[in-house]
């Protein structure tokens, strides 16, 4: 990550957390952090994304931890390429019920799900203020609340592994990472 403005980036992440607050269909953000990177990567050819761009890197970089407080070793099981794949189906997963699930509300097969979810499983019954109230269709609001899902969930992973090791454990699985490497390695 490159210092001075790079080292900003982190506001971005927490900006995104904020605005759902002002209407839960701005989540849809979301959309440009799932595409940027793969627009990177294809330009050039490298992972520039991870190495200098990604407000997540960013954010998990400014959690403090104390200089007297010996680092934890990473378990090896958790960096391994199976866990690495596994969250790669879990996201992809993920995206596939969120896209389902969308259709099918859309259709009218559903009532849609109005509340986050931590790992898809676990609904976080929250009932976020909005400041800003938008009439648009149930299913972009489901699909709303399925993207802020999949933020939070990865969000908090990652800054837990960041406090319990180091501070960029996460990247060592974060899908983004896993299927750049597979795409590089071709
Ligand atoms: S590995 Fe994931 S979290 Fe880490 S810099 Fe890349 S995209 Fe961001």
């Amino acid at each position: 990550m490159k210092p001075g403005i790079w080292s900003r980036l982190w506001l971005f992440t927490v900006a995104y957390f904020i605005l759902v607050f002002v209407n839960i269909h701005l989540a849809l953000l979301a959309l440009i952090c799932f595409t940027l990177p793969v627009y990177f990567l294809l330009r050039d050819q490298r992972k520039s994304w991870c190495q200098s761009y990604c407000p997540r890197a960013s954010l998990l970089m400014k959690i403090p931890r104390s200089k007297k407080q010996p680092l934890r070793p990473i378990p090896a099981w958790l960096v391994s390429e199976k866990t690495r794949q596994w969250v790669v189906r879990y996201f992809a997963m993920n995206l596939f019920f969120a896209s389902m699930s969308t259709i099918m509300v859309s259709l009218g097969r559903m009532a849609p799900m109005l509340i986050p979810r931590f790992l898809i499983l676990f609904p976080v019954n929250v009932n976020l203020p909005q400041f800003v109230s938008l009439e648009l269709p149930h299913w972009l609001t489901h699909l709303s609340f399925r993207f802020l899902s999949m933020m939070m969930t990865s969000t908090l992973i990652g800054i837990a592994l960041a406090i319990l090791y180091r501070n960029r454990t996460w990247c060592a699985i974060c899908p983004v990472a896993t299927l750049s490497d597979q795409y590089l390695a071709k």
